[in-house]
């Protein structure tokens, strides 16, 4: 028999030589494009380019004879992805990463940790604990509290709420429960509902209590609609509080819903998804007073923490709640100590294998301090603030809502335009405008009516932006006005 010898391209595909070569290639070419991108000025927010014609471009560049050179390509990818570090970035809600989280990303690639299992990564789960644990101190929890990281928002809200139900039952002695539902916002993040289908409650298990003119839960209604639920047999197993939602960026007041969470024994939950972000502000954390009430709480880094993707916290303010997720014996039997092994994450995580997740935020926490997120997120409020001010004192855009966070609905509304024209208005400049790479912006529904929609993110953006901004919009606006024969001769 042969003795099996390591196959050439093997090799090659290990050559450190060339790593290096590339390596320094693309650092300097990722520097370059910071500066670039920070001012933002010659270069389109967003180049726009077809689907089809995108996935050809990379089709054929696969068709072709395998090829070393890699700095075209990522040239070429630099300049035609999205740029959200740019000052025109004003979209969704994703960070404009700090670019110490790209180096951060390279060496966890090339270590290739495992979160899951402290022998696969064991400085990186040291880092995620110490990570976790300081921010549950700053949230206000106490020494009991803990928590992971974990692969996005959507995922760490529907891990809090398989939580939620399984200290129920451990509660109840049960191994399942009565018409388990939840109560949430209507305004709650879609995933919310997504977590109660995948649970297997159904429409019949989320409970959408209204939202009043802030866009912020009616927690008045939580007992009547309580009550109700109780009539139908129904087990409330959680309350979920927006901080912030998703459409308007309003937060719900978690004191008052903490105070009914308490009296019935409910699970409170907190989807801070992009909002809970502000305890680091001393500012602006008033907005979630209370939060430390409340049994998990889930904080993207990457949306207002100047940190890519995806690198959510999931955090229980009784950490031995966290260990009941998963576990797969009779529930009320907490496991003793020694077998809990906080260690080994895997246990109470949903991911098995769990790549590096904590290491970029907690780079940047170490190499700038905390301060960094505060002064962050107080700028970005402060010029959501200073915007919808513009709105305000303008007579021909108009807000839906008072904006509370860096998100801010708003649309063109020139009096002499029929009411019923705005929709089409606004959907064609907002098109028009992204599509030709000036800014790039969002849009949503609220009421019926669609308003163009600002995540202010980029530490780039400023009060100039926002000017330029409408200047662009008007322009666009009248243009269809004109098109339209809407304008008035
Ligand atoms: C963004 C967001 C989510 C989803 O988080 P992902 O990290 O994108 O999965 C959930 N809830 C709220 C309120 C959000 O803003």
């Amino acid at each position: 028999m042969q003795t099996p010898l390591r196959p050439n391209l093997v090799q090659q595909a290990f050559d450190p030589d060339f790593f290096r070569h590339v390596g320094h290639q693309l650092i300097d070419q990722l520097a370059d494009y910071f500066q670039a991108a920070q001012k933002g000025q010659t270069m389109a927010v967003m180049p726009w380019e077809k689907p089809d014609e995108r996935t050809n471009h990379f089709q054929t560049l696969l068709e072709a004879a395998p090829d070393e050179n890699a700095q075209d390509f990522f040239a070429y990818l630099i300049a035609q992805n999205i740029h959200t570090l740019h000052p025109h970035y004003l979209g969704h809600q994703v960070a404009s990463p700090a670019p110490l989280n790209a180096l951060a990303d390279l060496l966890a690639s090339a270590m290739n940790s495992g979160t899951g299992v402290y022998e696969m990564g064991s400085p990186m789960v040291a880092i995620e604990r110490v990570l976790i644990k300081n921010l549950n101190r700053v949230l206000g929890y106490g020494p009991q509290a803990d928590g992971f990281m974990t692969n996005g928002g959507t995922l760490g809200n529907l891990t809090a709420l398989l939580t939620a139900r399984q200290a129920r039952q451990a509660r109840e002695g049960l191994s399942s429960l009565p018409k388990p539902a939840l109560m949430v916002s209507e305004a709650a993040h879609y995933c919310v509902d997504r977590a109660s289908k995948v649970m297997g409650w159904g429409e019949a298990g989320l409970i959408k209590i209204p939202v009043d003119a802030q866009y912020q839960m009616r927690a008045d209604l939580l007992p009547a609609y309580y009550e109700q639920a109780l009539k139908e047999g129904k087990t409330i197993v959680a309350v979920v509080a927006n901080a912030c939602s998703t459409a308007t960026g309003a937060y719900d007041n978690i004191e008052v819903i903490a105070d009914f969470c308490e009296m019935h024994q409910i699970w409170l939950h907190v989807d801070g998804a992009h909002g809970a972000a502000v305890i680091f502000s001393d500012k602006y954390k008033k907005k979630v007073e209370g939060i430390h009430r409340a049994d998990s709480v889930v904080i993207d880094f990457h949306k207002m923490l100047l940190t890519s993707a995806l690198t959510t916290a999931l955090l229980y303010k009784n950490g031995d709640d966290s260990y009941l997720t998963f576990s797969q014996q009779a529930s009320y039997l907490w496991a003793d100590d020694e077998e809990r092994e906080w260690y080994n994450l895997g246990k109470r995580t949903f991911e098995c294998t769990k790549s590096t997740l904590g290491l970029k935020a907690y780079l940047l926490w170490r190499t700038y301090g905390p301060d960094l997120f505060a002064q962050h997120i107080d700028y970005l409020y402060d010029l959501g603030h200073y915007f919808a001010e513009m709105i305000a004192q303008s007579d021909d855009f108009a807000l839906p809502v008072a904006p509370q966070s860096n998100i801010i609905c708003f649309r063109y509304c020139p009096t002499e335009v029929p009411k019923e024209e705005l929709n089409a208005l606004n959907s064609f400049m907002r098109e028009t405008l992204i599509t030709s790479g000036a800014f790039y912006i969002v849009q949503t529904q609220l009421a019926g009516q669609l308003y163009l929609r600002l995540t202010l993110i980029s530490p780039f953006t400023t009060v100039a932006t926002l000017e330029d901004l409408l200047q662009n919009l008007r322009a666009l606006g009248q243009q269809y006005l004109l098109e339209n024969r809407l304008l008035p001769h």
